[in-house]
């Protein structure tokens, strides 16, 4: 019992995505409005999936991070559903035969394997445009342009000159500004080749 209590200290509550039926996933994503990224990290509604998986995850579901949960279709959810089970058991299967054998050479957030996260610049093994990122403090989130945001590319510089201020100090100030920044302004540039506020289409939009 001892250990079972020891357990539950660390128990979030978060839904182990492995055991999770769709309705139950669908069921988390739905009980508050967040994006994508922070609501798949938040231990409170998901078990495991950290700031890598969850880049991971999004990329193979070809959705943006950024996209609110209260936005998604059906349709998403299942292919975040899908895609979460699926980059969870390939990860634990990858690092369980990478310790068969010998141990790893260095424990670390990041592995030559992963297809976005870590990857900045590097290409998308899915499409070969570079990875992007979204900064915030000493945290990064790692996306293809081209298979996750239909080809729209958020500079680091446009958001600090949208905020005309420092970085926000937490990620749910990031979002206010971000949910903002998409809502007043991203139907004016869906055809734009840049716009003022740093939204940049370096590639024809996807047909
Ligand atoms: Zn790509």
């Amino acid at each position: 019992m001892r250990g079972r209590a020891a357990l539950a200290a660390f128990d979030r509550g978060g839904l182990e995505p492995l055991d999770a039926t769709l309705a139950q996933f669908a069921e988390r994503l739905a009980r508050e409005n967040h994006t994508l990224k922070r609501s798949l990290t938040d231990p409170r509604l998901f078990s495991g999936i950290g700031n890598a998986y969850s880049d991971e995850l999004l990329h193979r579901a070809r959705i943006s991070p950024l996209k609110l949960t209260s936005k998604l279709t059906p349709d998403e959810v299942a292919r975040l559903f899908h895609a979460t089970r699926d980059t969870l058991t390939e990860w634990t299967e990858r690092l369980r035969a990478e310790l068969v054998d010998g141990f790893p050479e260095k424990v670390t957030a990041f592995h030559d394997a992963m297809a976005v996260h870590g990857r900045y610049k590097l290409p998308c093994p899915v499409c070969a445009t570079p990875v992007q990122r979204i900064r915030y403090r000493d945290n990064e989130t790692n996306y293809c342009a081209r298979c996750q945001t239909e080809g729209r590319l958020l500079a680091d510089r446009a958001l600090s000159r949208l905020l005309k201020s420092d970085w926000p100090k937490t990620i749910e100030e990031l979002e206010v500004s971000f949910q903002t920044y998409f809502e007043n302004h991203s139907q004016l540039c869906q055809v734009a080749a840049s716009c003022s506020l740093g939204f940049e289409i370096p590639w024809p939009k996807p047909l």
